[in-house]
């Protein structure tokens, strides 16, 4: 057995395995196409074709793929062999630079949002050298981006590529300002911790809901949840450490740096983190890292559920979205420096942060916005759906001495001018561990919390991205014109502090008078569904943002949107549909059979005893019976409910039908099912239970 340096990335064409197997012209020109961006010559591509396919058959692999994001939020890839026919009629294993470059997969059933007509439904897709290439199973997946043939893009990565470039831009025209001659890139980076929950296969194949939409549509609490936090950094099963073990050798042969395990608040629920990588490497890493989650859980016997609310009652599954922004030499630019002067670039780079999340909270929340996730936001566990910030004591007081023009308490001098060489000197402050703020500053990096586990971590990146480089583009254009550097410097932070205070909220973003505070007093947005955030992508700021930065067109905003919500609907309405065959088909049959044996079972008693009351027999059968009433009623009532969804004029319309007219119907059903469930007898029963679910795994 070979130990983990050893085997760690050994599936990945990665810069060893390029610097080994190319020349060192065309080495020296990949390097500068994935570094700069630069274009790749047709020679070059075709010798790194045929290195790239020499190293994946020697590894086993017999197709390759072109492996994308569409945005259906999962990935996709269609495998062709290497194999061509030869005249005396054996094969041999041939790849072109043409076919590692670009491919034509007949996306037509991807969505597309109206984007591509179907009479020219092949879209393209084109390698993204910036990520490396990797063997999964016998397939070289080659990571790309996918376009219609118009040029819209009809992925996630294109757009997460742009708005890395919008940042990267911005950021560099504000480092020219403070003296930074000769930094070339800036880049964002991400190490996003991803839950999950464990339940065994045997149990999970026994309820369609689960099979069908990925969480629990019934289910009464079990007698013991999550109340003792005994499961939170608790030993892991012997099973569990199987699968993680199992799962991290996957993760580390696609050069995945898989870092941080443990058991989460709920039961059989777990914890990934990764160290943290450039943003679309740690996108295309994350989409894999789920993808195997679940391949190997397989393996095991298990099924990893990814879903944002598998069960009420007990909190469900984020992701952690740590962001950070640094040049190509190393400095991570959210991290106070030595000096006041890299303090007072400190501080604009915070401040382009802060503003940013202000004057685009509802871009952040929308691209968070996922049916699964409207279960989690604002439930006690997960951030609310309100954004704001939490930045700690220390940085607070610095703002607010800039604020007032007031002493800073841990300075010296009794005045703070920015930019010159009276900033204090501060230190970050790590200690400080405000877990309830949706998107807080730890140390020297943001943590975006408002991702529910399935989600693609791009669209939160693409937002947060295009946003910070919009407040940088802001502070640019003024600053470069300005007379006196320092001087438009310090007016300019001390502007954005007094303009978006409103943002920084450092208490508890659990509580209830927070959002009161939040949303009457504040002005901050509360949208609380998917049907309430997606269409205010259109708001004119935000198209005007976005399209400016050429991060999307406006046609591809629209189509984002009538995606989302046409996903937001579809998965719901599948949820009501699943709701209904089960109430009907399962647990209203399970209710009537246990009553019936209830019955059964008195009059057996009567006859042997004539005159027994059989009180209990008659309150139990009459409670279950009004259950069922109930459960039948029910029923029949989302049934109607649903027949409005088809009747919507668009979209927009269709996601309010979802969120006021189907979902409410579908908690009523809930209710009496899950009441009907603590008085029916186990046997009877028609599926496991959450008690069951939960502690299954030994
Ligand atoms: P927590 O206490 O929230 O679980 P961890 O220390 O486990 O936090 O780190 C969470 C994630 O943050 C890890 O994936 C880590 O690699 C990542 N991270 C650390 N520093 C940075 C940074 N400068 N930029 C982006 N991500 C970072
Ligand atoms: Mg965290």
């Amino acid at each position: 057995m070979s130990t983990v340096p050893e085997y760690f990335g050994s599936m990945v064409f990665d810069d060893r395995v390029m610097r080994a197997s190319l020349s060192a012209d065309v080495y020296q020109s990949l390097r500068k196409t994935i570094d700069e961006g630069s274009e790749l010559d047709i020679g070059v591509a075709n010798a790194v074709a045929q290195a790239m396919k020499d190293w994946a058959v020697g590894h086993g692999a017999t197709h390759f793929t072109h492996w994308f994001q569409p945005l259906t939020g999962i990935t996709a890839e269609k495998h062709d062999s290497f194999i061509s026919p030869a005249p005396d009629g054996s094969v041999i294993m041939e790849f072109s630079g043409k076919e590692l470059i670009k491919g034509e997969p007949d996306a037509s059933s991807f969505p597309s949002g109206g984007l591509r007509a179907t009479f020219e439904a092949r879209g393209y897709t084109a390698w993204d050298p910036t990520s490396y290439a990797f063997i999964k199973g016998k397939t070289l997946c080659i990571p790309t981006a996918f376009c219609s043939y118009g040029g819209h893009a009809l992925d996630k990565k294109t757009p997460l590529l742009r708005s890395m470039e919008a940042l990267s831009h911005e950021a560099i025209r504000i480092l020219r300002l403070f003296g930074n001659d000769t930094v070339k890139r800036v880049v964002s980076s991400v190490g996003p911790e991803q839950e999950y929950f464990l339940i065994t296969k045997e149990m999970y194949e026994k309820r369609p809901d689960l099979r069908f939409t990925g969480r629990t549509l019934f289910g009464a609490r079990p007698p013991k949840g999550q109340e003792l936090s005994d499961h939170y950094f608790g030993v892991i099963k012997p099973r569990v450490i199987a699968f993680m073990e199992d799962l991290n050798d996957e993760l580390w042969k696609l050069g995945i740096l898989a870092k941080t395990e443990h058991n989460e608040v709920a039961p059989a629920q777990h914890e990934l983190a990764p160290i943290y990588s450039t943003t679309n490497i740690a996108t295309d890493h994350n989409q894999l890292t789920m993808e195997i989650m679940q391949k190997v859980a397989g393996r095991h016997g298990l099924v990893c559920l990814l879903h944002e609310k598998p069960f009420a009652g007990v909190n469900g599954s984020g992701k952690h979205n740590n962001w950070s922004i640094a040049t190509d030499s190393g400095q991570n630019l959210l991290s106070p420096g030595e000096t006041p002067y890299e303090n007072a670039q400190f501080l604009l780079f915070l401040c382009a942060v802060i503003k940013a999340v202000d004057d685009y909270q509802d871009l952040l929340r929308l691209s968070v916005a996922t049916a699964g996730n409207d279960h989690r936001l604002g439930a006690n566990e997960a951030p609310p759906a309100v954004i704001s910030m939490f930045l700690g004591d220390e940085l607070n007081a610095v703002l607010e001495a800039i604020e007032t023009d007031t002493p800073y308490k841990g300075s010296e001098r009794m005045q703070m001018k920015l930019g010159v060489d009276v900033l204090p000197k501060f230190n970050r402050d790590n200690t400080d561990r405000n877990r309830t703020s949706p998107f807080a500053f730890t140390g020297n990096k943001f943590e975006f919390r408002m991702l529910g586990s399935s989600n693609s971590i791009a669209c939160a990146n693409i937002m947060l991205n295009a946003a910070v480089a919009e407040s940088l583009r802001i502070y640019a254009d003024r600053l470069e014109k300005a007379e006196d550097f320092e001087t438009a410097l310090h007016d300019m932070i001390k502007k954005t502090i007094k303009d978006h205070r409103r943002i920084i909220f450092n208490g508890n973003g659990y509580d209830e008078a927070w959002i009161k505070e939040a949303v009457c007093e504040r002005g901050l947005l509360n949208y609380r569904t998917t049907a309430d955030a997606m269409p205010h992508i259109l708001d004119e700021k935000n198209v005007k943002m976005l399209t400016g930065l050429k991060v999307f067109t406006i046609d591809e905003l629209r189509s984002r949107r009538d995606i989302m919500l046409e996903n937001y609907c579809k998965s719901v309405v599948i949820e009501a549909n699943t709701m209904v065959d089960m109430a009907r088909m399962q647990i209203a049959p399970a209710v009537e059979a246990y009553a019936a044996e209830i019955a059964k079972a008195a009059s057996a008693k009567k006859d042997i005893v004539p005159d027994i009351d059989c009180g209990y027999e008659k309150a139990l059968i009459k409670k279950l019976s009004g259950l069922a009433g109930e459960i039948f009623e029910k029923t029949e009532k989302l049934e109607t409910a649903l027949m409005k969804v088809p009747g919507a004029d668009d979209i927009v319309e269709e996601g309010y039908i979802i969120r006021d007219e189907i979902l409410p119907v579908m908690s009523e059903l809930r209710a009496p099912c899950d009441k009907a469930e603590l008085l029916t007898a186990k046997s009877f029963w028609p599926f496991p239970t959450y008690q069951d679910l939960l502690f299954g795994v030994d």
